[in-house]
């Protein structure tokens, strides 16, 4: 599970020699929720489809149907499928958009270990298979298509997906946020072979191995830190000679014996056919090229939360965050918010599932007060 997001700031503010997330497309693709490769995932597709893991259940997009609803899900991650489970129980009938790659940022994640309630761990699209399942048990709606617009105007609230206009009376946003890349080959095909975006999930992975954080931010010297508890040695590499972390944070990392921070340096290739075994650095100065050995890379480098559509209507945060009214509202009476499309803090699967039930809830008990439910649902949780 990721620890992790980004937003277009990224884009504006660096002007980077990075892409953006190769996982995020416009229409908005919803790779939403938690989660990053680990350290020994399987074969993963970064086309915004996920491979199948070994013995996964696949998902399969569900025909047409039923296109009104009291309450529609914008995403499939933790959070959409969570709140599709609340609202399917409170026989609200949701309909989920589920995106065309459904399931989030666990589905490029392979060893989920800090999902409660499974104490070997479990494969993040193990996982999610698992979450949709117990939705579509209870009478929620899947479709796997990306949304292309809304209108939040009034409702109904409408939303228009592959050339179908849904009807609904409230929705939940839950379109996540996914990790910027680098956007090298060698990174994306070496994704969960050494290669993460997210330190609390796939830190553990590499005790007493010499690693190395891209990123010049908060995160990557927070990630740093963190990466401490388990690797020999950090090697913190930031393409500029300055930071954009905090001082407080880059003091801490480098009165850290653990920690080597190197400045001017960027990644060119990531070194490895099975696994991460070493980087071709540069220095951003000179232009010269070193390689060097290396058990693991963490990029670091922001996310960028799945918010495009909704900006006409939904307020967002300079970083491209949807922001959150109350515990899950909007701006906008209905409008429900719940997972990272808005929390850049926590990011785990956990808390995104926590926020989906939360949002389901609140939709549900709108939903009662306006008079469109019976009052008998709205505490039969
Ligand atoms: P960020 O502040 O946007 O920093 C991203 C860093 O990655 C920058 O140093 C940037 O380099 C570098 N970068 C971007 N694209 C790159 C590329 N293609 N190649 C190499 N380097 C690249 O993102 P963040 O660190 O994720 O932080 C986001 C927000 O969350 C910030 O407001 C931060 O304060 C907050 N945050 C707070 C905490 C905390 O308080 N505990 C922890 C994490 C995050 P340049 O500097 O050269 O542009």
């Amino acid at each position: 599970m990721t620890d992790k997001t980004s937003s277009e700031v990224h884009n504006e503010r660096n002007g980077a020699t990075g892409e953006a997330d190769p996982l995020a497309t416009q229409p908005i693709n919803f790779l939403g929720g938690t989660g990053s490769a680990g350290a020994s995932s399987p074969p993963i597709s970064f086309l915004g489809t996920p491979a199948a893991t070994p013995g996964a259940p696949t998902f399969a997009a569900v025909g047409e149907g039923r296109t009104d609803t009291k309450l529609l899900i914008i995403g499939s991650g933790p959070a959409g499928l969570t709140a599709a489970i609340y609202a399917a129980r409170a026989n609200l009938e949701p309909i989920v958009l589920a995106g065309s790659a459904p399931g989030g940022q666990l589905m490029i994640t392979s060893d989920v270990e800090n999902y409660p309630g499974f104490p070997e761990g479990i494969q993040g699209p193990d996982l999610m298979a698992k979450f949709r399942e117990q939705a579509e048990r209870f009478g929620a709606r899947l479709v796997d298509v990306d949304i292309d617009r809304v209108d939040f105007s009034g409702r109904p609230f409408r939303i228009w997906a592959r050339g179908v206009e849904y009807q609904t009376e409230a929705v939940v946003v839950a379109t996540g946020a996914s990790a910027l890349w680098l956007g090298l080959e060698s990174e994306t095909r070496l994704r969960g072979r050494g290669v993460s975006a997210c330190a609390t999930c796939d830190g553990f992975f590499f005790r007493d191995r010499e690693i190395a954080v891209v990123g010049g931010g908060d995160t990557a010297f927070e990630e740093a830190t963190f990466l401490t508890r388990f690797a020999s040695k950090v090697h913190l590499l930031h393409r500029r000679d300055s930071f954009r972390a905090s001082k407080i944070m880059v003091d801490r990392a480098v009165a850290n014996p653990k920690i080597e921070v190197h400045l001017n340096t960027a990644v060119d290739e990531v070194l490895g056919d099975a696994k991460v075994e070493g980087l071709r650095l540069r220095d951003t100065e000179s232009g010269s090229q070193t390689e060097v050995p290396m058990e693991g890379l963490f990029i670091a480098i922001g996310y960028k939360p799945n918010t495009d559509v909704f900006r006409d209507w939904l307020e967002v945060d300079p970083m491209g965050y949807l922001v959150v009214r109350g515990e899950t509202g909007s701006a906008i009476e209905g409008v429900f918010i719940a997972g990272d499309v808005h929390d850049h803090r926590y990011r785990q699967a956990v808390t995104a599932a926590g926020d989906g039930c939360k949002a389901a809830i609140d939709a549900e008990r709108w939903l009662e007060a306006q008079g469109i439910t019976e009052a008998a649902t709205a505490t039969a949780w």
